[in-house]
């Protein structure tokens, strides 16, 4: 299969590593990549939301499959683009696509399909908006309705910075992503994220991971893309996971086919662990970065095969297994993200760091110049190791990244602090 890969991030760096190993590959392309995609995949300097350049691509280079990673060009509608023009692509439509593109879309489904989340407000009024959130206990969560990089949420410990939060949505601090507002509840329980590949019809549970958000150690300082991850989470039991699949996962893709607007792709589903249950807290329509990264590394069976029957609509007729031991990956920033940072710093040892077989690094940020390893963006490399224990996965990623010579460089030192507590207790 000829294949194209769309994105530039870690989690395409990982998918693209995964890819390379498929027996069914015989061509992979990457547009528009980074450092290290373009090390496993031959780049093309395509932007990903110039739908007509990369159809022109696809149909020039006989492209069997496009496999698009990111979240705006399927908002974008980039995988009908494709369809229209006879392009099989992996990923939903923008229609489907609306799971995480609108937050009251998905809250307006789940309340139809009595699917477990959290109560909630949609407005598309300043007034409105005011005027619920006076009534709501705090703490209460103000969310921009659409695409906000992740950072449109705000969980407001009182009145007063629930109020500001709804006016700098409707003064534009998210520009068109704010354009209407959802108002929650407050959930209380431990976070999970959960994934799941659907056809449409069939759906085939994938495996779980927890990410860590903040920046600095002890889950300090502002939010981030995500600093580090793990998977399986323990927190995920088997009951959970077919509590989850049951409740809030096959009513989603079959409340998405009754509307004849069938979800095909990978289905992120952020949990939280409730004394109630698994609840939603949102939906994303594509693989998690850094999440993306430890799934991999646990992925027994092939990747293209996973991708090209889910594209296929024939995810009946596939299963998946996963390696029993526990990947952690440790995200190197540069130093001022999430704020500002500067690039071009250079980054030396990475091929020392990526030699022990447990171990494989992952670029986010990288490019090249020469021989030379540039950073070019906020998060840049994830180190991401197998361990039998999380312990160990911790320990063998921490030993790789000591051995990358970065000095403008910065992680965090506690990834996967939770795990490593209850493995100390078992002990
Ligand atoms: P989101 O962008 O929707 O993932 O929200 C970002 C983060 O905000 C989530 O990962 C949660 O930690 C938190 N969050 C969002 N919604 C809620 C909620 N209803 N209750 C508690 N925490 C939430």
């Amino acid at each position: 299969m000829r294949v194209l890969l769309i994105g530039s991030g870690g989690r395409e760096d990982a998918l693209a590593w995964a890819l390379g190993a498929s027996p069914l590959l015989t061509a992979l392309y990457a547009a528009p990549g980074n450092g290290g995609i373009c090390g496993r995949a031959a780049c093309v300097d395509l932007a990903i939301d110039d739908h007509a350049a990369i159809i022109a691509f696809c149909q020039r280079e006989r492209i069997d499959l496009a496999v698009i990673g990111p979240e705006a060009p399927l908002v974008a509608g980039l995988a009908d683009d494709l369809a229209a023009a006879g392009i099989k692509a992996f990923g939903p439509s923008a229609a489907a696509a609306q799971l995480e593109g609108s937050k009251g879309f998905t809250k307006e489904l789940c309340a139809a399909a009595g699917i477990p989340t959290a109560a909630y407000g949609w407005f598309d009024t300043r007034e409105a908006a005011l005027a619920y959130v006076a009534t709501q206990p705090v703490p209460v969560v103000i969310k921009a309705d659409g695409l906000a990089a992740g950072k449109g949420v705000t969980i407001a410990e009182d009145g007063e910075s629930a109020r500001q939060a709804v006016e700098a949505i409707f003064d534009g601090a998210f520009g068109a992503a704010g354009a209407s507002v959802v108002i929650e509840e407050c959930l209380v329980g431990e976070e999970a994220s959960f994934f799941a590949l659907s056809d449409g019809k069939t759906v085939l549970p994938l495996a779980t991971a927890q990410d860590h958000k903040r920046a600095f150690d002890g889950d300090e300082g502002p939010n981030t893309g995500g600093m580090g991850a793990y998977s399986p989470a323990p927190v995920m039991t088997e009951a959970l996971v077919a509590q989850t699949m049951r409740e809030i996962v096959e009513p989603t893709v079959a409340a998405l086919a009754a509307r004849g607007t069938p979800y095909q792709g990978v289905l992120y589903a952020g949990l939280m662990i409730t004394a109630d249950g698994p609840k939603l807290i949102e939906y994303n329509v594509r693989f998690g970065d850094p999440e993306c990264q430890v799934l991999v590394m646990r992925l027994k069976d092939d990747l293209l095969t996973l991708l090209k029957a889910t594209a296929d609509g024939v995810l009946d007729k596939v299963s998946v297994r996963w390696r029993n031991e526990t990947a952690l990956t440790v995200v190197m920033a540069a130093k001022g993200y999430p704020g500002d940072y500067d690039k071009d710093s250079e980054i030396g040892g990475v091929d020392l760091a990526d030699a022990d077989g447990d171990v494989e690094i992952f670029h986010a940020g990288t490019r090249r110049d020469g021989e030379r390893l540039l950073a070019a963006g906020g998060r840049v490399l994830n180190v991401t190791a197998l361990g039998s224990s999380v312990s160990e996965a911790r320990d063998r990623a921490y030993a790789a990244v000591d051995m990358i010579d970065w000095p403008d460089g910065f992680c965090r030192r506690d990834i996967g602090w939770r795990e490593i507590e209850r493995e100390r207790q078992e002990q």
